[in-house]
């Protein structure tokens, strides 16, 4: 069975991308000593900038693998594109409050999104979910995948699996939030399942084409 090496602190994130990798006979397997290595700064503008960051950094831990990292977050058109990159640090951003670093929980991140479109009717309260994942080895980006899931912001949470924004994130194509789905369910629409896909057939091409590992 194929194993993918993933650099993610977030358990959310590990249950969707095994949720996506179940259907390919994929098996998820975390970075070994993830969990005591320094974490990663992510500062960057894009998800594009912080996945192929963290994906460089963790990838030194792991000589000679592929290992995947993954950036995402929560575009609203009403807020001109916010949380976005900030998705993770929604809340706490609110108090301005740098020393609260560390990502905010899901519920308060949630609570402020529902009070920011608080006088936004249902017509304008699009937006998506968008996903970048790089897979880079020895410190440097090999290639970056991209994924998105078009939806619509609820006034009201709907649906208890899944994580982060997911209770108010209605996906019209089949009457759900990501919320009432079961992992490999959400994979099938969701933006971390599309670029995960990108990143499986990528590997698969390169390993025909480089069967011994350079690219
Ligand atoms: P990151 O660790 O900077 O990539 O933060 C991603 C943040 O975006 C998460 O903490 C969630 O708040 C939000 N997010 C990304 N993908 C999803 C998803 O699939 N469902 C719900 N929220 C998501």
């Amino acid at each position: 069975m194929k194993r993918v090496l993933v650099a993610t602190s977030n358990p959310g994130k590990v249950r969707d991308l095994i949720g996506a990798a179940i259907a390919h006979n994929v098996q998820i397997a975390m970075l070994p000593g993830f969990a005591s290595l320094p974490s990663v700064v992510e500062d960057g503008d894009t998800f594009e900038a912080n996945a192929r960051k963290k994906a460089e950094y963790y990838s030194k831990y792991a000589e000679g693998e592929i290992v995947i990292a993954d950036d995402s977050g929560l575009e609203v058109d009403a807020l001109s594109g916010a949380p976005g990159v900030r998705s993770a640090r929604y809340a706490a951003d609110e108090h301005n409050a740098p020393e609260l670093a560390g990502n905010s929980d899901d519920k308060a991140n949630n609570a402020r999104l529902l009070r920011e479109l608080h006088d936004v009717p249902g017509e304008f309260r699009t937006g998506r979910f968008v996903c970048v994942i790089a897979a880079a080895r020895n410190g440097h980006t090999l290639a970056t995948f991209h994924g998105r899931a078009e939806g619509i912001i609820l006034h009201a949470p709907r649906g208890s699996n899944g994580f982060g924004y997911d209770p108010l994130f209605y996906f019209p194509e089949i009457g759900k939030t990501f919320a009432e789905l079961s992992a490999e369910e959400k994979a099938g629409y969701s933006h971390r399942g599309a670029a995960f896909r990108a990143f499986l057939q990528w590997e698969d091409e390169n390993r025909h084409r480089h069967p011994h590992g350079q690219e």
